[in-house]
């Protein structure tokens, strides 16, 4: 539900809201002009976070945007954001203001159920909306000991965020329409390779590149497929 009226808001915050731990913004960081670290700090023991575990924030009267926690720390009430700066939009201007010492209110955490103890092998795709589920899910690849590559379509000026958020086995590419392109993804070795055949493919981001992404994975191997486009071309929220 990316919008409804202000008075339902209202009452659901009213209800459910007070139960939950508000998030007190401890820290942020402009890992480039367009993608911004915010930690939070709460109580969140009762919170439980998985791999791609995802909020709803309430980002004006009206509107509500998805957003992963892309670390956590219960112990010590840690949590992070890492978040697209891409506009004038109600999520990226309420992500943009937020300063050190604002509150906001928690959600209930949904889980995303990308990661599974069995595999051992992941393919991770997506664009900055997905840096968060990147980070979230690479200490539990390494930990597990998993094969993973992560492929990020990002825009030149972020190019370099993946080497600042410290992950590893990462390719970036322009983000220049390939990811739309059927016979252009059939030919990445994460398609081409033997190894991969039998991977998990993660795919997050724009709607369209995981779309087509998927198409090929499907048609060329038997692996597994997760798929969930974050935000599609002309669409608020989804
Ligand atoms: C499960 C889930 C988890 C998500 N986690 C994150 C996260 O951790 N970090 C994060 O930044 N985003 C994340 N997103 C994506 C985020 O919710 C969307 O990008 C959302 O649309 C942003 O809201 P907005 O109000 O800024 O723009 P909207 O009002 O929703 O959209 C306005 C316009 O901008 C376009 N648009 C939306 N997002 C982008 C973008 N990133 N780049 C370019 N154009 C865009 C839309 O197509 C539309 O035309 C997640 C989405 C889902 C479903």
């Amino acid at each position: 539900m990316p919008n409804a009226p202000k008075w339902l808001l209202d009452v659901v915050e009213k209800i459910f809201i007070p139960k939950l731990p508000m998030m007190e913004v401890r820290s942020t960081e402009l890992l480039s002009p367009s993608v911004k670290r915010i930690r939070f700090s709460g109580d969140f023991k009762k919170l439980t976070f998985k791999p791609g575990s995802y909020m709803d924030i309430r980002v004006s009267d009206t509107e509500v945007r998805r957003y992963t926690a892309a670390f956590s720390d219960t112990k010590n009430g840690l949590m992070d954001f890492i978040v697209h700066l891409h506009g004038a939009h109600p999520g990226s201007l309420f992500m943009q203001q937020l300063n050190v010492g604002n509150k906001i209110n928690t959600s209930i955490i949904k889980p995303h159920k990308c990661y599974s103890e069995s595999a051992k092998k992941y393919v991770v795709f997506g664009d900055e909306t997905s840096l968060a589920l990147a980070c979230s899910i690479f200490p539990v690849l390494k930990q597990n000991n998993d094969q993973f590559q992560f492929y990020f379509e990002l825009d030149e000026e972020n190019k370099n965020v993946p080497g600042l958020l410290n992950l590893e086995n990462y390719t970036v590419f322009p983000k220049d329409g390939s990811f739309r392109n059927e016979k252009w993804i059939s030919n990445l070795p994460v398609i081409q390779e033997e190894k991969w055949k039998d991977a998990h493919f993660i795919l997050t981001g724009n709607a369209k590149s995981v779309q087509s992404f998927r198409k090929v994975v499907k048609g060329n191997t038997a692996a597994k497929i997760i798929a969930h486009g974050y935000w599609l071309e002309g669409k608020n929220g989804l």
